[in-house]
């Protein structure tokens, strides 16, 4: 098994994309006003994600704060995964930046040993996309997990079955892929801090006290394989969530119901693109001083349908809107989500959501998706309009410079690399 994990990737990529910034402290998320990924050179500060712009430029006044420009981190994920897969058709996306894999090394394949193709593969993703990665290989995904954060960054770690005691021994127990910070803290009461005292626990004390996740990874730190690549992920979703900050806070109450109306046909499409239904909408509104109210209602039927949840948006927004206070986001959830193979088919077909309604749905997504979000757009959003400016609005560079064919809206997904 190998699992590879780029070296700090938002920042990375806009090095990459941007010569100039490489060697340098840099963060994104100018937008938000707090550090979605950071530089190494920014790490080496201090400076790390989560934390506010104000107090990471007042640690490192040259500090590089760019806006997130997630249509190039896709990109540039896309490209690391399919260079991988030259090297393996046996892959599973873990995340944005994360990849496990299931490789064959010996005489009769293209390497003899996981160090050498380890080595190619970080070679090959530093040569085509200006960026470095840390690689992973041992029996099991668990035990990839911790190789590919022990050397890091731009590393690499073989871990063989005579190995595994001596790495597990200097393996902090919460640091074990799977051992959630509840498990971790039930077992320093026992006295395991380490991963190998864990896996020097009786099984069945193991069983009773984490259960089958926590006895399956306790398997796999011993080499034995029990998490299998998963290459074509179904997922299901408890809820999703949309959410935007906007700046300067506003007190228009069109303009903020605008806002979250957006936040909802965002997370409608993602919704339907995943074939779920919803039984509860939510809404949160932040006030300028970070307070924030929120409420959320049932729908009556579980359902996908704009209008029908249009309505209950506006019930809550009327709820929680106090006249005269300043918002600086809203959020809006979507929640008791109903996953495709649990939908129940409808029985008498009494409800308002007729198919033509559901067709016009999947042509909105269609258009939307072919000609940039927004393209098609209930008419409450004219009110984003409304948005005074501020200096925080600017877009990533990239988009000063459309390409022919795209415009502010619609952007091919052509990258422009430095290599
Ligand atoms: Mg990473």
């Amino acid at each position: 098994m190998l699992h590879v994990d780029a070296d700090g990737f938002f920042a990375s990529v806009e090095q990459s994309l941007n010569p100039s910034l490489r060697g340098k402290p840099v963060v994104t998320g100018a937008e938000r006003g707090i550090i979605a990924a950071a530089s190494y050179e920014a790490k080496a500060l201090n400076i790390g994600r989560g934390m506010q712009l104000h107090e990471a430029k007042a640690l490192c006044p040259r500090l590089v704060i760019l806006p997130s420009d997630y249509e190039s981190y896709s990109i540039y994920s896309n490209r690391i995964f399919n260079i991988l897969r030259r090297f393996t058709p046996s892959i599973e996306e873990y995340s944005i930046d994360e990849a496990f894999a299931e490789i064959a090394t010996g005489r009769d394949v293209c390497f003899e040993t996981p160090e050498m193709l380890a080595a190619e593969l970080r070679k090959t993703v530093r040569q085509e996309l200006g960026l470095t990665v840390s690689v992973g290989i041992s029996l099991t995904k668990t035990l990839t997990k911790i190789c590919s954060k022990f050397r890091k960054p731009d590393n690499q770690t073989v871990l063989r079955a005579e190995h595994i005691p001596l790495m597990l021994k200097i393996t902090p127990i919460e640091k074990v892929w799977g051992i959630g910070n509840a498990s971790a803290k039930k077992l320093l009461q026992y006295g395991i801090s380490s991963a190998l005292d864990f896996t020097q626990m009786n099984e069945s004390a193991v069983k009773k006290l984490l259960h089958k996740p926590g006895h399956e990874t306790w398997h796999e730190l011993q080499g034995h394989q029990r998490f299998r690549l998963n290459e074509n992920p179904f997922r299901t979703y408890d809820s999703m969530m949309k959410g935007h900050t906007f700046s300067p806070p506003s007190n228009n109450p069109d303009f903020i119901f605008a806002e979250a109306v957006n936040n909802m046909e965002r997370a409608l499409a993602k919704l339907r693109r995943h074939r779920h239904l919803t039984r509860e909408i939510g809404l949160s509104l932040r006030l300028k001083e970070y307070h924030h109210q929120s409420a959320a209602l049932r729908t009556s039927l579980p359902t996908d349908n704009n209008r029908e949840l249009i309505a209950l948006l506006r019930q809550l927004f009327t709820a929680l809107f106090i006249h005269g206070q300043t918002y600086r986001s809203t959020t809006v959830w979507l929640a008791n989500l109903e996953p495709p193979h649990l939908r129940q088919p409808d029985l008498f077909e009494a409800r308002p959501q007729s198919a033509e309604q559901t067709q016009l749905h999947q042509t909105i997504d269609k258009l939307n998706k072919r000609f940039g979000s927004n393209s098609v757009q209930s008419a409450a959003l004219l009110n984003l309009r409304e948005k005074p400016t501020h200096s925080r609005d600017a877009k990533p560079k990239r988009y000063d410079k459309l390409l022919k064919g795209e415009t502010k809206v619609r952007h091919l997904n052509i990258p422009r690399m430095t290599l």
